[in-house]
C-alpha cells in the first residue's frame, strides 16, 4: 500500500495505526471483559464475513454487551478497514470491549463499547509443513466455568498451554477437558482421521466453534468421508492416521508428532492433503467481496 501509515478502525474513525490509543481504564485491558474475531481475507475476499460476525454477536449476547453497531454496520467496518489499506489479503481482528470503566470490575460502570478493527497482511501462523505438539498439562476451561464458545479477551488459558508447548521446543499444545478427553488446540480445532473416519469434538464440549471447522466438515461431507463429531481420548490422538488443526490464522494444518508419538510416518496423510486442497479453493469464494 505504498508506504502509506496503515489505517484501523476505532470507535467510529479511521486512525493511523500509530494513534490508535484506548484508555488504561477500559475493562478489555483490565479484565478481559470484552469479545473478538480473527477474520481473514483471500484475493479481496473476506472468508465467511456474515459468519464471523454472527459469532461475534453471539458472544456479545452471552456475556450482555449490547453491541454499539448492527451487524451490518459491523460488517461494513470489516470491509472499510481491508479497502482502506488496499489489501486483498489480510488477517483482520475484530474487538468489542464492555469499554471505559473505573477500577471495579462492574460492567454497569461501563457506558460504552470500545471497537476496533485492524487489517494487515499475514502468513499462516504455522506454516505450511507439518507441526509436532504436545498434550498441555492445563485443563481448558470447562463449559460450566467459562465456555470456550464465547469467543472473549479471556486467553490466559490458551497462553499457559502455549507456553507449555514453547518450553517443550513444539509448535502446538492441544488442551484436554476435566475429565481427560481432547478438545482442542490453542488457538485452533482439532481433527483425527481413523479408518477413513473423520472425527473432531462436538460443539457442546469445550471447543470454540471454529467457522474453519464448520467449513472443513462441510468439505469433508461433500467429498463423501463420513464425519462424526464425537469425543477424542488420548489413546485415539496417538493411534490416529492422521491429525490435523484448523483456524483462522493457522488454516488447515497435519500434525505428525505428539507426545513423541509420529503420526502417519510424520507426513501429510491423504485425507488431510485432499481437505487442504479444496479448503485452499474455496477460501477465495466463499465470503463478502471487498472490491467491486
Ligand atoms: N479454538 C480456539 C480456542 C480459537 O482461538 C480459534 C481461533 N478463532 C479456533 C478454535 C478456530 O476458530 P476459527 O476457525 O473460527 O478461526
Amino acid at each position: 500500500n505504498r508506504g502509506e501509515p496503515m489505517k484501523v478502525y476505532l470507535n467510529g474513525k479511521f486512525v493511523d495505526k500509530e494513534d490508535a490509543k484506548i484508555s488504561i481504564y477500559d475493562h478489555g485491558l483490565l479484565y478481559g471483559d470484552g469479545v473478538f474475531e480473527g477474520i481473514r481475507a483471500y484475493d479481496g475476499v473476506i472468508f465467511k464475513l456474515k459468519e464471523h460476525v454472527d459469532r461475534l454477536y453471539d458472544s456479545a449476547k452471552s456475556i450482555l454487551l449490547e453491541m454499539p453497531l448492527s451487524k451490518e454496520e459491523m460488517e461494513k467496518v470489516v470491509v472499510e478497514t481491508v479497502r482502506i489499506n488496499n489489501l486483498r489479503d489480510a488477517y483482520i481482528r475484530l474487538v468489542v470491549t464492555r469499554g471505559i470503566g473505573d477500577l471495579g470490575l462492574d460492567p454497569r460502570k461501563c457506558s460504552n463499547p470500545t471497537v476496533f478493527c485492524i487489517a494487515e497482511p499475514m502468513n499462516p501462523l504455522l506454516g505450511e509443513s507439518g507441526i509436532r505438539a504436545i498434550t498441555s498439562s492445563i485443563r481448558r476451561l470447562p463449559v460450566d466455568v467459562l465456555n470456550p464458545a464465547v469467543k472473549s479477551l479471556n486467553y490466559l488459558n490458551s497462553i499457559l498451554a502455549k507456553i507449555q508447548a514453547n518450553y517443550a521446543g513444539v509448535d502446538e499444545a492441544f488442551l484436554l477437558d476435566s475429565e481427560g478427553y481432547v478438545v482442542e488446540g490453542t488457538g485452533d480445532n482439532i481433527f483425527v482421521v481413523k479408518n477413513g473416519i473423520i472425527k473432531t469434538p462436538p460443539v457442546a464440549s469445550s471447543v470454540l466453534r471454529g467457522i474453519t471447522r464448520d467449513t472443513v466438515i462441510d468439505i469433508a461431507k461433500e467429498l463423501g468421508y463420513i464425519v462424526v463429531e464425537e469425543r477424542i481420548t488420548l489413546h485415539e490422538l496417538y493411534v490416529a492416521d492422521e491429525v490435523f488443526i484448523t483456524g483462522t490464522a493457522a488454516e488447515l494444518v497435519p500434525v505428525i508428532e505428539i507426545d513423541g508419538r509420529v503420526i502417519n510416518g510424520g507426513k501429510i496423510g491423504e485425507i488431510t492433503r485432499r481437505l487442504k486442497e479444496e479448503f485452499n479453493r474455496v477460501k477465495r469464494i466463499l465470503g463478502t467481496k471487498v472490491y467491486d
